[in-house]
């Protein structure tokens, strides 16, 4: 079954302070978003109908807007009651929660300063990226050509709109070698993160991370961190070399989206999903789903 496509589906999206029917969620072609990738976006699950971390992922979503020289035009409490509403009409349950901000058609030229800040919130099903029966196998990893680019060169740890030009190249170009996704590197060849997807390595008992300095420090992330904390699991967060991948038995990536994501292959780097990945996807599965995760 095909589904319709995202501009023509039932439900409601949240407008600039308004919910509007789904079809009607429109801009015009004109919008400074759209020439100049002057917007930012969060994504965020939520699980029998709560927000995973609603309040860190609003969090984000003003600092993005921040940090592209955007103000958005409401409080992290309007983002919530917005998100809450949304998800209720939606049916609650387990969704996918779009929630982002635009330079508006006010204004077209590269400098828009007057131009206005729209904001919008949609919730779709978004069930498990992977199969939960064959997800234990593991996914296959391209190794990307493009870079993250460093520091001095954009503000990443904004999750804005045109930073994502190269991780669609490179997933595009990983898809068409039959990977799922592509490992990006940093501006100087040390591993970074994947097209849209933090990433973790074990060796020997012990998780290794590469320092989320120079890309985007992931929700899941975070809290992959600490649930290996509460369970005396030890979290090396360092810079990580290509030449290293050989010597990691388990790896796997995490995100929203994702979640926690065995992976088998990077290259011809190999790992085999083990027992330390199945323990952390069953620790995150559960923390997501408590009560108190919504406020975390
Ligand atoms: N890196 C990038 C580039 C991403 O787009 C995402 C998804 N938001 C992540 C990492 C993972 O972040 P999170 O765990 O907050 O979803």
């Amino acid at each position: 079954m095909t589904l319709p496509g995202f501009d023509d589906r039932d439900g409601f999206i949240w407008l600039n302070g308004a919910c509007v029917p789904w079809r009607e969620a429109r801009v015009h072609v004109l919008t400074h978003g759209l020439h100049y990738g002057s917007c930012v976006f969060d994504g965020e699950r939520a699980y029998e109908g709560r927000i995973f971390r609603s309040k860190d992922h609003s969090r984000r979503l003003l600092r993005s807007a921040e940090l592209i020289d955007m103000r958005v035009p409401y409080t992290i409490e309007q983002l919530e009651a917005a998100k809450s509403q949304i998800l209720e009409l939606a049916g609650g349950g387990n969704k996918y929660v779009r929630s982002f901000a635009w330079r508006g058609s006010e204004m077209m030229a590269l400098g828009s300063q007057s131009a206005h800040i729209h904001v919008a919130v949609a919730a779709w099903p978004w069930p498990s990226l992977y199969d939960p029966k064959t997800k234990m196998r593991g996914i296959s990893l391209d190794i990307a050509d493009y870079r993250r680019p460093g520091p001095s060169c954009a503000p990443v740890q904004s999750k804005a709109g045109g930073l994502y030009v190269t991780a669609t190249l490179s997933k595009h170009a990983a898809e068409r070698k039959g990977c799922a996704d592509a490992l990006m590197l940093d501006w100087e060849g040390s591993v970074a993160e994947c097209t849209g997807a933090n990433i973790f390595f074990i060796a020997d008992g012990i998780l290794h991370t590469p320092t989320a300095d120079r890309f985007l420090d992931g929700i899941t992330r975070q809290t992959i961190i600490a649930l290996a904390d509460q369970r005396d699991i030890m979290v090396i967060d360092r810079r990580i070399a290509v030449s290293e991948l050989a010597s990691f038995s388990e790896c796997f990536i995490c995100g929203t989206a994702a979640e926690i994501t065995p992976v088998s292959t990077i290259g011809s780097y190999r790992f085999t999903p083990g027992r330390m990945t199945q323990t952390l996807i069953d620790a995150y599965a559960s923390r997501v789903r408590e009560p108190d995760a919504r406020i975390a």
